[in-house]
């Protein structure tokens, strides 16, 4: 099971790859997340520390202890596709745990020299710009999962009744587009759309005026389900591969005007910016948390979304962080400020409720589909995920350290979001950054 921790947990591992042993790095050996680069012959590869362990080249080492037929099964996903999706079509599950266990064996510093020394030469120093999307991500579904951030924007628009009676029934979602969801550090152009703020004159098409961005987390799909089948709530997480951070970026103007009566369109399709690693559930098995605790007047689960194990460990302790750098205190050398800080273990529903839902009308999932979670808040003000709530639709600028002000976003501004999970007993982790910068539009 997928909570299971094993020794590549254990947080006395040290790796003989030094970069990977700073008490701040987010990729201890105990992480060991996947990735996919842009380099010429490399594909897919883990990163460790600073590097990233080109697989490829380390299945020609001759030193992965796995059966040769194994070994040659896996041969052209690991020599020639460039993103994770084949592996997953001809691959036995358990072959990435298979694989991380042994790069961690690898790694380890009481390899021999000898070891050392092949290994080492399948290391990469990537810059930050050679990642690319790990998966080709056919769908792209966004949730809304978070009751906190639901409350609040509820509430802006309905005071008396901010939660609509389906919230606790059903984990509400969209199916968002794929096309335009980049990889972080892409320059994010300010969209334009129809704008209607004047309730007394018709609407008009400019810029965005609430341009905003969205805290949230995805998870990527590993083994898919038929057309016309369902998933099982107990085996919804071995249809998960890992996780990765995602900005839903928002065009809060042009959403308020079209989303009735079929929900958001262009205000949130023009694009969405993920973090380049996929942390395996693997990786995450030491800080899985309880699912949501739910007031005793709320209903329970509906049948297919109940399960004992998913209500004891289906949530899943993340740290999120999100920071604003905007020009000017990039020109005056002013750090980037935290907005907010909030964690995955608040949401609402599972990301368990959320796969087996989606799937549960026969709807087929594929590999490589991203489903995020929706904009992740928590109960207190400095955990609201998105602008929309922090200046709560503007009405409250929030203040930066260069003595600007932000209503929502302004050209050049750009957002940083981070992600990292500490537990006492077991080495922390994270997820690297998700970054992208507002470009005026034309
Ligand atoms: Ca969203």
């Amino acid at each position: 099971m997928t909570y299971e921790i094993n020794e590549t947990h254990d947080p006395n591992l040290k790796s003989w790859v030094e970069s990977a042993n700073d008490p701040n790095t987010d990729f201890p050996i105990q992480n060991l997340p996947w990735c996919a680069i842009r380099h010429s012959n490399l594909g897919t590869g883990m990163r460790i520390g600073e590097s990233v362990l080109d697989i490829s080249a380390l299945s020609e080492t001759g030193l992965l202890d796995l059966p040769q037929a194994e070994l040659e099964h896996y041969h052209r996903f690991l020599t020639y596709d460039s993103q994770l999706n084949l592996a997953f079509e001809i691959a036995p599950i358990g072959m990435f745990s298979q694989l991380r266990a042994e790069a961690s064996r690898l790694l380890r510093t009481d390899q021999s020299s000898d070891i050392k020394e092949k290994v080492g030469r399948c290391l990469v120093p990537p810059a930050a710009n050679d990642f690319k999307i790990p998966f080709e991500i056919g769908d792209y579904t966004d949730f809304y999962c978070s009751i906190y951030h639901a409350t609040n924007v509820g509430s802006m628009f309905r005071p008396d009744n901010p939660l609509l009676p389906n919230y606790k029934y059903v984990p509400i979602g969209y199916h968002g587009r794929a096309s335009s969801i980049v990889i972080s550090g892409t320059d994010i152009k300010r969209p334009k759309g129809q704008n209607r703020s004047d309730a007394e004159a018709p609407p008009i098409f400019i810029p965005c005026k609430s341009l905003d961005y969205e805290m949230e987390v995805g998870f990527f799909v590993g083994q898919g389900n038929e057309l016309g089948t369902s998933i099982p709530i107990g085996e919804a997480e071995k249809h998960i591969f890992g996780l990765c951070l995602v900005n839903d970026w928002s065009a809060r103007d042009i959403q308020a005007w079209e989303y009735q009566p079929l929900g958001p369109f262009l205000a949130k399709n023009f694009a969405t910016t993920i973090s380049p690693f996929v942390v395996t559930m693997e990786a995450l098995a030491p800080f899985r948390t309880p699912a949501f605790e739910r007031e005793v007047d709320d209903p329970a689960p509906l049948p297919y979304l109940a399960d004992e194990q998913n209500e004891k460990f289906g949530g899943i302790d993340i740290n999120l962080e999100v920071f604003i750098q905007t020009e000017k205190m990039r020109n005056e050398h002013i750090e980037p400020h935290l907005l907010s800080r909030s964690n995955m273990k608040d949401l609402y529903w599972t990301i368990a409720q959320m796969l087996t839902h989606h799937a549960s009308g026969g709807c087929n999932l594929q590999t490589g589909d991203l489903i995020a979670t929706g904009t992740i808040s928590g109960k207190e003000k400095s955990e609201r995920g998105s602008m929309l709530e922090l200046s709560w639709r503007g009405t409250e600028p929030v203040e930066l350290p260069s003595g600007e002000t932000r209503r929502f976003l302004e050209d050049h501004d750009e957002i940083i979001m981070k992600g990292y999970c500490e537990r006492e007993g077991f080495r922390r982790i994270g997820f690297g950054e998700c970054r992208g910068r507002i470009l005026p539009a034309d």
